[in-house]
Order: structure tokens, then C-alpha cells, then sequence
């Protein structure tokens, strides 16, 4: 495909050319010389994007089973929302006065979440779950620092998102991993082995990445709390418990939440998301400033917060993000329950059709989604779980996330979502036994995969490590 650029033929108009007198314009700011933009007319520049956006992956055009990314069908009435007039023209300056009604949507969200995760108080500052990540790892720190507690070390699971150590990090945290056992949960005997006073928190994830909930959670809570640490929760993918059960009740004192992942905010094209914080009340006094607060009368941002950790983000977060994560709430309602029902109803169905054609680690009732592995394909034909994620690329699906969590080999991770119906589901599993028999049949078709998209494979080391992003004329 040609890119704009060679698609220049003079067929714009230049509006230099047209308007005859340029003496109104400062001169100062003219251009000496045309800039190379393309020149290319109406509906040829509708026909080129329209040609680039047909070629992307989207919700709308097929099944998208990515794990851990909660890439679910996010009602349009949110957009339109969101896209209110009263909401894109206010101004992040105007006064408390001015703003009540966003001030009040803010409010309301924060008490939603509230209720929706246990949680004593929120901030709607970060911007993503790792942001949040960020964010809840800087209230721990200052926590301790506050109380003259010494503490250097982190645990973080072997099964973790990726993210938690990376947050855990940039916080200054030793990170101390701590292994699995044969159910995949976290080894209650390893925990101890490496809790000590050092030790600040704990940051889980539960259920963890592999889809398993942790039933050990209120020992583990206990332990943490016994030995003056806390416990960190990410709550990136909710609709794995949501309405069921809570950070909370399960002992945790700081969690965020992925606004853009559980409540109706599509991503994947690199944002706005938002990731806001719950902490319980003992460390209300450390979130982000402002809060909003109301006063009986009105709303109003908040900075007076004694050991604010700061600002984590300019202004108030993603406010067009939050609109449409409150509008989804109030549509929801009790339904929200509903979501998760549904969420992890699909993916045991999923695991349940599949687990004769691939290995199956964790044989245990999963949450919102289940990590299979390609093992077998690749000891027995040679054929990699990359085969696999190229050839279902072929078939109008995005695949599924791929060699990870690190700890199952040629790991499968797939998440079906709440959105899905049973036919999707089908025909999703019918395509995996399929490829599964092709492993063993067609050995040639998966390897070569994939066959029908507009570009094949791709050198993925060389994309990463030496990127070239810059079109120049041939
Ligand atoms: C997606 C995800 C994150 C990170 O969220 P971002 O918004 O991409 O920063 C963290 N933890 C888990 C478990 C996730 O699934």
C-alpha cells in the first residue's frame, strides 16, 4: 500500500493560491517556501484511511481473546456521553462554582467505586493501571516514611502482571519475588520464608494472571497485617470479581482499579484510560491532592490532604474516561454482577472445549480467563505457540496474549470476556480444535501462518530494537 505521501497528485487545493490578498496575515508568520504536505482530494484521502483503518484489528470486527486486556464490546451511548458539549468545553481552571456538575460526576464516580471495591476513599488521578500501580506504591512508601518505619522490600508473586514490579521499582523497592505452588496460587511456606520487618507490602493480584483465585488470600492478609506490611491489590481485570466480592473483605489496604479495561472504555490504541486508587481509611491521608469532597452544599477539589504523596497527574485525570466509566455504572447497576457472571462463565466453557487439544497447567475452575500451552504442539510437531497466535490471525481473530505470565511454557492466555455470546464462543473453540488438528496434519500451514493478512511475518526483534518510524521518499 502507498502512503499519502506518494499518493500526492496535486489534487488539493492550496489555499495561498486562492485567497489573492495575504497582507491581513502577519508576514512575519509566512511561510518562504510551500511545505511538502501531500496534496491529494477529498474522497482519495477517504479512501486511503478508510484502506489503513480496514486493515486494523478492532472489537467490531472480530473476537479478541487477548488475556489480561479485558478487551470486551464498550457500549457507543458512553462516547456519545462523554462527547457532551458541557463536558469537552469546560475548562480544568474554572472555579469550583463553575464546575459543579462535573465536580458532582466526579464525586459520584469515587462514591461508586467506593462501594465497588470496599474501599474508605479514591483518587481519579492516574491515568493507567501502572499509573495506579505508581500511585498506591508511593502512598505505601510515604506511609512508612510518615510512621519512621524503615521498610526496603516488596513481595510480589512469580504469577504477577509485569507491571508490579516495574511500579514497585521506580518506587525505590527491593523487589523479593516469592514462587507458586502445584495450583498455581502463592506458596504460603515461601511467603514466609521471605517475610520479615523489611518488608512494606505485598502487591497480588487475584485472581493472579493465570486466571486462579487465591483461596489463601485472608491467611495471606493476616500474615502481611501480623508483620506491619501491607497488602496491594491490582484490580486491573475486575469483571473477574466484581460484585461478588472486594479487596476489602479480602484483607487488602490499597487496589487499583483499569477504568479502561472493566468499565467501558475502549483501548489498545495506546489510551486515555484511567486507573484510579482505593485506599482504606488509615491511608486516606496520603492519596494524590485534590480529592473531590463535598461539603453538604457544594463540590469542591480538595488539597488540603495532610501527607499528600502530590499531584500524580495534571489537573484531575482522564475526565472524558471518567464520564463514560459513570455513565456505565449507572446503566449497569446491580447488573454490574451480572458482567462478572458472564465473564467467568465464558471463560470456563472455553477452558472446559479446549483442554483436550492443549495442555491445560492449572486444571482448576478459572476466573475471567485461563492460561492453556502450547507444549504439546511443540514438542510433538515442532510448532510454537507463535504458530499458533499467526495462524488464528487467518481466521478473523485477534489472538490470544501470548508467553505469559512467564511461569507456564508456550503459555496461551485467553480471555473471552462478558460481551461474547455462546455462538462467538463456538466458533472461537472450533477454530483452536481446528488448528490443533493442523498442528498434527498440516504441519506446513501453521508454521507459515499467517496467510491472509495484508502483511506476514514479521522480523518482531528488529521492529523492537532498532524501530524506524520515519517515512523517507525512495
Ligand atoms: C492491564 C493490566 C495492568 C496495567 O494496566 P495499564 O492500564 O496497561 O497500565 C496491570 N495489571 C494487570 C493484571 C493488568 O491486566
Amino acid at each position: 500500500m502507498k502512503t499519502i505521501f506518494e499518493k500526492n497528485n496535486n489534487s488539493g487545493i492550496c489555499l495561498t493560491d486562492e485567497i489573492e490578498d495575504l497582507s491581513f496575515l502577519n508576514s512575519a508568520f509566512l511561510r518562504k517556501e510551500a511545505c511538502n504536505i501531500p496534496q491529494v482530494g477529498e474522497l482519495e484521502v477517504l479512501r486511503h484511511y478508510k484502506e489503513l483503518s480496514d486493515r486494523n484489528f478492532c472489537i467490531e470486527k472480530g473476537f479478541y481473546p487477548l488475556g489480561s486486556c479485558t478487551m470486551k464490546y464498550n457500549p457507543k451511548v458512553n462516547e456519545l456521553l462523554a462527547s457532551l458539549e458541557g463536558h469537552t468545553n469546560l475548562h480544568p481552571l474554572m472555579s469550583d462554582e463553575d464546575s459543579q456538575g462535573a465536580l458532582q460526576l466526579m464525586y459520584n464516580l469515587q462514591e461508586a467505586l467506593k462501594k465497588i471495591t470496599g474501599m474508605d476513599a479514591i483518587t481519579l488521578q492516574p491515568a493507567a493501571g501502572a499509573h495506579g500501580e505508581l500511585t498506591g506504591m508511593m502512598i505505601v512508601k510515604k506511609y512508612f516514611e510518615v510512621k519512621g518505619d524503615k521498610r526496603t522490600k516488596v513481595i510480589i508473586p512469580d504469577s504477577a502482571h509485569g507491571t508490579n514490579p516495574a511500579s514497585a521499582h521506580m518506587c525505590g523497592f527491593e523487589i523479593v519475588s516469592v514462587k507458586s505452588n502445584a495450583k498455581g496460587q502463592v506458596d504460603i511456606d515461601a511467603l514466609k520464608e521471605v517475610l520479615d520487618k523489611d518488608v512494606a507490602a505485598i502487591m497480588m493480584t487475584n485472581p493472579n494472571t493465570l486466571g486462579i483465585f487465591e483461596e489463601n488470600v485472608l491467611e495471606i492478609s493476616k500474615l502481611m497485617h501480623d508483620n506491619g506490611s501491607l497488602l496491594y491489590y491490582d484490580g486491573a481485570n475486575y469483571n473477574a470479581i466484581m460484585g461478588y466480592t472486594n479487596p476489602k473483605l479480602m484483607g487488602f489496604d490499597v487496589v487499583h482499579l483499569n477504568l479502561h479495561k472493566t468499565f467501558a472504555t475502549p483501548h489498545g490504541g495506546g489510551g486515555p484510560g484511567a486507573g484510579p486508587v482505593g485506599v482504606v481509611e488509615e491511608l486516606r491521608e496520603f492519596l494524590p491532592a485534590p480529592v473531590i469532597d463535598f461539603d453538604g452544599e457544594m463540590y469542591y477539589r480538595n488539597y488540603n490532604i495532610k501527607h499528600s504523596i502530590g499531584s500524580v497527574k495534571s489537573f484531575y485525570g482522564n475526565f472524558g474516561v471518567l464520564v463514560k466509566a459513570y455513565a456505565y455504572i449507572l446503566m449497569m447497576g446491580t447488573n454490574l454482577k451480572n458482567a462478572t457472571e458472564d465473564a467467568v462463565l465464558n471463560a470456563n466453557y472455553l477452558k472446559e472445549k479446549l483442554k483436550k487439544y492443549y495442555d491445560l497447567p492449572y486444571d482448576e475452575p478459572c476466573m475471567h480467563e485461563f492460561v492453556l500451552s502450547g507444549e504439546r504442539q511443540k514438542h510433538d510437531y515442532g510448532i510454537s505457540t507463535l504458530n499458533i497466535a499467526k495462524r488464528l490471525m487467518d481466521e478473523n481473530t485477534h489472538p490470544p496474549t501470548v508467553y505469559f505470565p512467564l511461569i507456564v511454557h508456550e503459555a496461551i492466555m485467553i480471555e473471552p470476556t462478558e460481551s461474547e455470546t455462546k455462538a462467538r464462543l463456538d466458533e472461537f473453540a472450533d477454530v483452536m480444535i481446528k488448528i490443533a488438528k493442523e498442528c498434527e496434519r498440516d504441519t506446513e500451514k501453521v508454521l507459515s501462518a499467517p496467510h491472509n493478512t495484508p502483511v506476514k511475518r514479521v522480523d518482531e526483534t528488529l521492529a523492537a530494537r532498532h524501530p524506524d518510524l520515519k517515512y523517507t521518499e525512495q
